[in-house]
């Protein structure tokens, strides 16, 4: 077994909270929820997605939606603001029916 970092999700049928792991970050078996999540770790949340809600039964993962970074050009230098929404979604990654994503790769 190797080591991972938890991130608390809770259900959104129950609101049961459900451990997700992840080995996107330093893997220091650090606790987090979505509020506080690195970027590194919620890159990999999914990994074992979907989640099995223990309570209810439902399946659902987190949902990472990048929104276009916004850029701000001063005289010397360039802020780039990256937002994300993150939300939590019944179903398995993959199976998006209401894809209005443009997902661009960066
Ligand atoms: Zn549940």
């Amino acid at each position: 077994m190797g080591m991972f970092d938890s991130v608390y999700v809770p259900c959104p049928k129950c609101n049961t909270e459900a451990e997700f792991q992840s080995k996107g970050g330093d893997c220091c078996l650090e606790n987090y929820t979505l509020k506080d999540v690195p970027n590194n770790v919620l890159s990999d949340i999914n990994r074992h997605s979907p989640k099995v809600c223990s309570e209810c039964g439902e399946s659902f993962y987190v949902k990472v939606k990048q929104e276009k970074p916004a850029i701000r050009q001063y005289d010397n230098f360039i802020e780039r603001t990256i937002r994300q929404r993150i939300e939590v979604v019944i179903g398995k990654p993959n199976d998006d029916s209401d894809d209005d994503d443009e997902e661009d790769d960066w």
